[in-house]
């Protein structure tokens, strides 16, 4: 996706050699109109399969689901980091070391929001070593759903995340795939 290429050409910032910081458009600050064309790319992308739900894990996987939910007209689902007291019996979890923070969390989602019967795009913003998209294949198993596919929004094909998704038989999309970090360099493929 050449927009998006060029959006982080010009606005990120390569930190400490393998991490890319987009928050001028994505992970602070959100650009509506990009994530917007992002949604629709997802929806183009996964067009033929059936889906009618979307699950990422907030924070900053909502923006770019909530939109490629809102082009293919199903429900947005987030796991969530925090377990709040509302969250009921019965809920699905899943564990997700995170890449930037050094620490292990625990998401849920609530059994009402998935099931069996459901066909789910996981979507999320970056795909790095595949931890968050690993906890989120445990809540749809968990749920007895399937997985139509995993859509990312910028792959680190450096990192070993996309190679195990795609082992695992799972149909990846990344809209940008970023082939080394090194030197503060941004490297594309393709
Ligand atoms: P993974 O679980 O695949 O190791 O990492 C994915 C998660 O870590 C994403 O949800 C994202 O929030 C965060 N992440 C991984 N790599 C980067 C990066 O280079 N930049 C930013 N901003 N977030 C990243």
């Amino acid at each position: 996706m050449e927009l998006l290429k060029e959006k982080i050409r010009r606005e990120g910032k390569v930190i400490s050699g393998d991490i890319l910081k987009v928050d001028s458009f994505l992970n602070h600050q959100i650009d509506p109109v990009l994530m917007l064309k992002v949604g629709e790319e997802f929806a183009r992308r996964f067009g033929g399969e059936v889906i009618n739900k979307v699950l990422t894990v907030e924070a900053s996987g909502i923006a770019v689901a909530l939109m490629t939910g809102l082009v293919l007209r199903v429900p947005v689902v987030f796991a969530k980091k925090r377990q709040p007291s509302t969250i009921g019996s019965g809920a699905y979890r899943g564990q997700v070391r995170s890449f930037t923070r050094e620490e292990v969390v625990d998401i849920v989602v609530a059994g009402s929001y998935l099931g069996p019967g459901d066909r789910v795009l996981i979507i999320d913003d970056f795909l790095a070593s595949g931890e968050a998209a690993r906890g989120l294949l445990e809540i749809v198993e968990q749920a007895g759903a399937e997985v139509a596919g995993v859509g990312i929004v910028i792959e680190k094909v450096f990192q070993s995340g996309g190679d195990y998704l795609r082992r695992q038989g799972m149909r990846v999309e990344s809209l940008v795939q970023i082939g080394s970090l090194e030197g503060g360099n941004i490297e594309f493929l393709n």
